[in-house]
């Protein structure tokens, strides 16, 4: 495995592969590895040719007072980790690589960026659109990776895929969760004992959720209020920041549980902000 700092080396190695013919597959993502990016990047070595992870923490993706500075990192650690998930190149870049004084394109899907975790973090998404658009034009993709876990981020960059004609195949993969059901992530660790020990409620709340809708509760507020209940027992550590059932690919508000819809939620849990969704209905 290569570990490139230089986007343009970046450029040029894909673009060279792109005119072989081969497959790239791009995995995009903050570091700090568990068993979620690895999945990932497994799943990009069993699809592609060429695999190419970016390891940034974006800054334009953080806004003031958020967790920047504090973000874990452990690049030695994540670099064998790659490795042995089978990625061809690990690219990690200084942000002024890849924000150079004067940069000055962003890249906004306000319809679906102004819900959910848009609410209470209003640049969130323009950084993640921007970087990740970015990286498409460095890696030259065929098919980029993307976790369930951030089903708003994959949504979001669907539809920037979508709407700007980009020739690459956007895939989201599952949620890999603890074995007591927390969703993994790099922010868990930011949890006290006690906050850890009440995080699975996330999950065991949503799964709540799912089977109120399996039982033939149709009424989308009922449901969360079924939810919000649980909660308050279980997770009394945590505040909301919220909980949404909305339609999985537009993100509008459901009032009635039909076809397809999404849970969302976000909870404040001590320093980390946690979020979890589970589908209540659909595939
Ligand atoms: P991050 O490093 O947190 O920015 O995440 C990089 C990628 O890994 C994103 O596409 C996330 O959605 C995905 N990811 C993070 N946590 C998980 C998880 N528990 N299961 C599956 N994918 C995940």
């Amino acid at each position: 495995m290569q570990i490139l700092t230089d986007p343009r080396t970046l450029q040029q190695t894909c673009l060279r592969w792109r005119a072989d013919g081969q497959h790239t597959v791009l995995v995009p993502t903050m570091g700090y590895y568990h068993s979620g990016h690895e999945s990932l990047i497994s799943y990009a070595r069993s699809v592609g040719d060429k695999v190419v992870v970016s390891l940034f923490v974006n800054p334009t993706q953080f806004g003031p007072g958020e967790d920047l500075a504090a973000y874990p990192r452990d690049l030695e650690r994540d670099a064998a980790l790659a490795e042995a998930n089978g990625a061809d190149i690990l690219f990690t870049p200084q942000p002024a690589d890849m924000f150079p004084a004067g940069h000055a394109t962003w890249i906004e899907v306000p319809s679906l960026a102004g819900t959910l975790c848009g609410v209470s973090r209003p640049t969130h998404f323009r950084g993640v659109c921007t970087v990740v658009m970015k990286l498409f034009q460095l890696a030259m993709p065929r098919t980029a990776v993307f976790g369930q876990k951030d089903w708003q981020q994959l949504a979001i960059i669907r539809r920037m895929a979508r709407d700007l004609n980009v020739p690459v195949d956007v895939v989201g993969r599952p949620i890999v969760r603890e074995q007591d059901g927390l969703a993994m992530s790099s922010r868990n660790i930011y949890l006290s004992t006690e906050e850890r020990a009440q995080a699975p409620n996330i999950h065991h709340g949503l799964a709540l959720g799912r089977a109120l809708v399996q039982g033939g509760e149709r009424d989308a507020a009922a449901v969360a209020e079924g939810m919000r209940r649980y909660w308050r027992e279980n997770l009394p550590l945590a505040q909301e920041d919220y909980i949404s059932i909305v339609h999985p690919e537009t993100l509008e508000p459901l009032a009635r549980i039909t076809d397809a819809a999404l849970c969302a939620v976000a909870f404040r849990l001590g320093k980390a902000r946690l979020i979890d969704n589970m589908l209540l209905a659909g595939e």
